[in-house]
């Protein structure tokens, strides 16, 4: 087992995850950057691979994709913001990530060493407190994770300055792919006033190694709620009794399992990606195996920045006034009434 991050073709093939690398495989490398953590190649699971060992696939850049599938740039009031919905921002920290995962869909902006530069920053936090609409800042892509303690402490102390910020929240893959990285330092740097939220990025039960779980257990123990993103992605986890393992998992480890995530139009990504109705297949055989709450919301991102909307399967279905059919988990079909209503008009 490595003992450092996989960086590139030679040291893939060194760890004996690729053969010897194509042109074809060498531009793909060329063009999106390639990083696997000594974590997640010593789980050892073909599953966890494939979301970090580039393939040829990935040259095939079909017409529908896009540099920006989910529109970050259209809404962008200064660099390093993105301000879509009125009461929450998304502030990328970094571009930074402790691993590259083939499927992503920030796969164009990801990859540049360091933090957002501090003129940057300043900017961003004086937007911040002139936005009194702002409620809600969501520290991601790259890893906000990836910043040292002392950074993120400054940062923690400069969003909790402004009174109107309720709601800070990482989204991160630290906690499984680098669990290490959850020290008491950062644990103590994310008690601050606003309510800290970490929305734990993870998309197969085998990367949840023991590491994981005992970093994952340090942040709950210090009381900070955890969710969880997936992406649903062929041939890893477009599978029910995978998903089930996965969230059953992540409930086990008191994560929350929050949003399931349609694969997005990333360039060179289409052969992670399923059809929505095999999405929407997987939710339904879900709902009737999994509880209440080791359920997410199957979501897409509407290709162009129009926002996020779950992805609802067809249960009910309006018959009449107040009257519906509704489809049960196991196809069964029932009809339903509203109670009457009374007419307003006629006291
Ligand atoms: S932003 Fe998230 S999904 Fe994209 S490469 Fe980084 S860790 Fe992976």
């Amino acid at each position: 087992m490595t003992k450092r991050a996989i960086e590139s073709l030679s040291d893939l093939q060194r760890a004996g995850l690729i053969p010897a690398p194509t042109s074809t495989l060498q531009d793909v490398a060329d063009t999106f950057r390639i990083r696997m953590t000594p974590e997640m190649h010593k789980a050892g699971d073909a599953a966890v691979n494939a979301q970090f060992v580039p393939t040829e696939a990935e040259a095939v850049i079909r017409p529908e994709e896009l540099y920006d599938p989910i529109g970050d740039a259209a809404f962008s009031p200064t660099a390093g913001l993105t301000h879509r919905y009125p009461d929450r921002v998304i502030l990328h920290s970094t571009q930074t990530c402790e691993v590259y995962c083939r499927f992503c869909f920030r796969r164009e902006g990801v990859g540049q060493e360091g933090a957002l530069p501090d003129a940057d920053m300043e900017k961003v936090l004086a937007y911040l407190r002139e936005t009194s609409a702002v409620r809600e800042v969501i520290l991601t892509g790259g890893d906000p994770m990836v910043l040292s303690p002392r950074r993120i402490a400054r940062l923690m102390q400069a969003l909790a300055a402004i009174p109107h910020v309720d709601v800070i929240r990482f989204h991160t893959r630290v906690p499984v792919v680098a669990p290490q990285r959850i020290t008491e330092a950062l644990i103590e740097a994310l008690d601050v006033r606003p309510a800290v939220f970490v929305v734990v990025h993870t998309n197969h039960a085998a990367e949840i190694t023991e590491a994981a779980s005992e970093a994952l257990r340090r942040l709950t123990r210090a009381g900070i709620p955890l969710l969880s993103q997936s992406v649903l992605l062929r041939g890893i986890n477009d599978d029910a009794q995978v998903l089930a393992d996965l969230f059953r998992t992540l409930v086990r480890n008191r994560v929350k399992p929050y949003y399931l995530h349609h694969c997005d139009l990333a360039r060179g990504t289409s052969h992670f990606r399923t059809t929505i109705a095999e999405g929407q297949k997987l939710m339904q055989t879900l709902r009737g195996d999994l509880s209440g709450i080791a359920m997410p919301t199957y979501v897409i991102d509407i290709p162009g920045g129009h926002g996020k909307v779950p992805l609802v399967s067809d249960y009910l279905t309006r018959t009449g006034t107040g009257r519906y059919r509704i489809t049960d988990w196991r196809g069964g079909v029932h009809d339903y009434a509203d109670p009457p209503r009374e007419d307003p008009t006629s006291a």
